[in-house]
């Protein structure tokens, strides 16, 4: 059997891993040159560690994780407001959890792809035919492959979505007018001082995570109401000293709107849709990445047992079926977590700091942990 994934990200890769350990060709279609370094911390938990674990990937994400002792949440001036040791977070997901930097994430699928996987890079598809037992792909090179199925694991502005159903518009959701940046960059003071720690700023609208990495090495996150690409950077400038410190090691962020993807139906005949392309539950809901390869262990093991055309499609409406419904709860928790994470409201921000200040009060710590749900909240 044969599949084309378009998209390199972390579900085309984990779904190409688990297809080709069941016998399946696969080819990658990612369109850009080479792997994308840009990203930020992401806290890699729930569904989709317990994927990784059955799919063997454990080891070489916890080669790649990052370890934190201490969130520290900070005001303007620079004054500490509240401290979480980052263990009760672990505690309160029984140590199924790690810290990683989304491009060590794609590392890590890619250095585990099984033979089987042939990666085409710098390429995109540009036609597709489907003709209900085969489906014909015309790619930007020229090339043209043929395969049982083709899956759209192209992000939240995926291709063959474009293609196939319809323009973006239809089916990227804003949530809550909320721009993220994320960034990794070289600054060995900032590093120095924050030592192990995380820091966290939560202000009227906005958000901003500075955390270490290694000796010289920093990595940052915002989250912002109202602000345009353009005006980013003085957005996070203009957070007090956090803020003036962390845009000095900006460079080539991640941005792009918070937003989700809802799709009325993820297969079209031999075409279906996977991971941020139809099931984006947002940044702020801290599960992109997670489910990413939860969903994409579904699919496989949909498709895994498939020897006939017609096993294919009940494999994909197999796939929707189970998958949806789980997709669809956490992108109501994700429209939920907004408001927490930005407040928009002086009592919104009020309950943010109040829980911080609880986080002090023995006992109520490991409350707080559970509440914050993760450490960085992005991925
Ligand atoms: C560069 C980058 C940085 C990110 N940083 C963060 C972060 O800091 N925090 C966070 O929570 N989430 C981040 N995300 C999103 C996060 O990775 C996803 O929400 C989650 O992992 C779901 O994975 P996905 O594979 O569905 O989508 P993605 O991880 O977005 O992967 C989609 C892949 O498809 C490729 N692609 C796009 N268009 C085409 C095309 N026309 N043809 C072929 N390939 C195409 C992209 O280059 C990418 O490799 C980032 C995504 C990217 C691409």
């Amino acid at each position: 059997m044969h599949a084309i994934v378009s998209g390199a990200g972390v579900a085309g890769l984990a779904l190409a891993g688990r297809l080709a350990l069941d016998g399946w060709t696969v080819d990658v279609v990612e369109r850009a040159r080479a792997p994308r370094a840009s990203g930020y911390l992401i806290d890699f938990f729930g569904l989709g560690f317990e994927a990784a674990d059955r799919l063997g990937l454990l080891p070489a994400l916890r080669a790649h994780a990052e370890w934190y002792g201490e969130l520290r949440s900070v005001d303007a001036s620079g004054r500490v407001r509240g401290r979480l040791p980052i263990s009760l977070v672990e505690q309160a997901v029984a140590g199924r959890y790690l810290t990683i930097l989304r491009p060590r994430i794609v590392e890590a699928l890619q250095s585990s792809l099984p033979e089987g996987v042939r990666m085409r890079w710098g390429a995109q598809v540009e036609t597709v035919h489907d003709d209900g037992a085969r489906v014909q792909v015309l790619l930007s090179d020229g090339e043209r492959l043929e395969a049982d199925v083709l899956v759209g694991a192209d992000g939240v502005g995926s291709r063959v979505r474009q293609l196939l159903w319809g323009p973006n518009e239809q089916f990227v959701r804003p949530v809550a007018d909320l721009l993220a940046v994320a960034w990794i960059g070289d600054d060995a003071e900032l590093s120095a001082d924050l030592g192990s720690r995380v820091a966290m700023q939560v202000e009227l609208d906005r958000q901003l995570v500075v955390a270490p990495l290694g000796e010289v090495g920093v990595t940052g996150f915002a989250v912002l109401r109202g602000v345009t690409p353009q005006g980013a950077r003085s957005a996070i400038a203009g957070m007090g000293a956090l803020g003036r410190r962390a845009v000095r090691a900006i460079r080539e962020p991640y941005v792009d709107h918070v937003a989700q993807t809802v799709v009325e139906r993820w297969v079209r005949g031999r075409v279906v849709l996977l991971g941020d392309a139809c099931a984006a539950v947002s940044l702020v809901a801290g599960q992109g990445a997670s489910l990413a390869i939860a969903g994409a262990e579904r699919l496989a093991e949909e498709l895994a047992w498939a020897r006939h055309p017609s096993d294919v499609a009940a494999g994909l409406a197999a796939y929707e079926r189970d998958w949806r419904p789980i997709v669809e709860r956490e992108q109501a928790r994700g429209r939920r977590a907004a408001t927490t994470f930005a407040p928009h409201t002086r009592i919104e921000l009020e309950a943010n700091r109040a829980m911080w200040r609880a986080a002090a009060i023995p006992g109520v710590a490991h409350l707080v942990a559970r509440a914050a749900g993760g450490v960085t909240k992005a991925g």
